[in-house]
Order: C-alpha cells, then structure tokens, then sequence
C-alpha cells in the first residue's frame, strides 16, 4: 500500500473514532494485565462479564493472593482454559510482588517473563496501560493487514513489524485499536462487511464481498 493510502485509511478509521478505547474492562494496570491474560481464545464481553464482580474486589497481587486459586476459579469459570488462565495469574501475581514491588513493570522484557505473557498482551499492556506506540496483532488484526495490504506477512510477528514500519507516527497511538475494532465488527473472517466498509476503496483485497 503507498504511503498516501496508508494515511488516508488512519485518516478515515481516525476520524470515525477519534479515542479508542479497549473493550476490556479494567481499573488499574494490574487488572488490565489480569483481564487481558484471561482474553486469550475468549470474547472481550465474557471476560468483562466475568472479571466485574472480580475487580470490585481484587485490584493488586496482594489481593489476588488473598484470594487464592481456588477462589479465582470460582469467578473466571465461564472462560474457557481458566484452569491454566488462573495458575498463571496467581503464579504472575507472586511474580510482581517478589520482582517489581506489586507494580507492573513498564518494560517489554519483564512483562514477557511472567507467566502467560506473550509478545501480544505485553504490547497490549505497554499500549493501553502506558501509552506506548506498540502494536499488538491478534487475529483481527493479522486479518486486516493482510487483507488490506497495509502490512502482509506469514506470523504475527512479521505482521507486527510491517505495521510499525507503515504507520506514520502521529496514528501510532491508537493504530492497534482501530485496526482490531475494524477486524472485528467490519472487516470479519467470514462474511466480512465490504459494502459497509469506509477503506473499501484502499483496501487491495481481490475477494471483496458485495
Ligand atoms: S473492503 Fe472488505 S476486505 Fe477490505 S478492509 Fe474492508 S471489509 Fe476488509
């Protein structure tokens, strides 16, 4: 995609949506790590569902071990693999405590060592916690470079790369929001929404629908 067009598509899904904000629910960096490590293979609405009554009473590591795995179970049982979902959120809740005081640490490399942290909810983590211009690519994400043009590759990492390159600066910010918001509710794996779609005629996709 040129540079122009890459503009012009920020521009449009910037103007539609001038501050993106993640659909998880969270009121603390801690949480957002919890909330985003129990996102994985599950919808943004079930984990908000399940993490409400959660973070009315658990907002800190320290809180999180008071309350145990067997007790974190009991709230985050609708997830699916909460089994794993949960041990590693009070093994990583240990983690914080023992490594970074109870905070969570505003670095790539730390966040990657605790367990059930991959490169994706780091940058998620670095992006909405912190503002950091990270670029998280999930599934929607991958879906929409690829598709579009804007940034082809075979993993995500690739992906990754290609849109920190082909994003001009000043979108950096939100970039990762509106590129998953227009995956998921527009541009959908199955049935994608093209006639609705306002980069339709930027988008370099030869099985556009409608
Ligand atoms: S035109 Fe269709 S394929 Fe291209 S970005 Fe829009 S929804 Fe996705």
């Amino acid at each position: 995609m040129t540079p122009k067009k890459v503009r012009d598509l920020f521009s449009r899904l910037q103007a539609q949506n001038p501050t993106p904000k993640s659909e998880l629910d969270y009121v603390n960096p801690y949480t957002l790590l919890v909330a985003v490590v129990l996102s994985a293979q599950a919808t943004d609405k079930g984990v908000n569902k399940a993490t409400a009554p959660l973070f009315k009473k658990v907002k800190t590591p320290q809180a999180m071990l008071k309350l145990g795995l067997e007790g974190l179970k009991d709230y985050v049982k609708s997830i699916g693999l909460y089994n794993a979902k949960a041990a590693n959120i009070i093994e990583l809740s240990r983690l914080l405590i023992e490594r970074h005081a109870g905070q969570v640490p505003q670095d790539r490399e730390a966040l990657q060592a605790l367990p059930g942290v991959g490169r994706k909810t780091a940058n998620v983590v670095l992006n909405v916690a912190f503002g950091e211009p990270t670029m998280a690519v999930d599934t929607h994400v991958f879906r929409l470079a690829n598709r579009t043009g804007l940034a082809k590759g075979k993993t995500p990492e690739d992906v990754e790369a290609g849109l920190l390159k082909a994003t001009p600066k000043e979108f950096m910010d939100h970039a990762h929001h509106w590129l998953i918001l227009h995956g998921r509710y527009i541009c959908t794996a199955r049935n994608p929404r093209c006639q609705d779609c306002i980069i339709r005629d930027l988008c370099g996709w030869d099985e556009k629908t409608g």
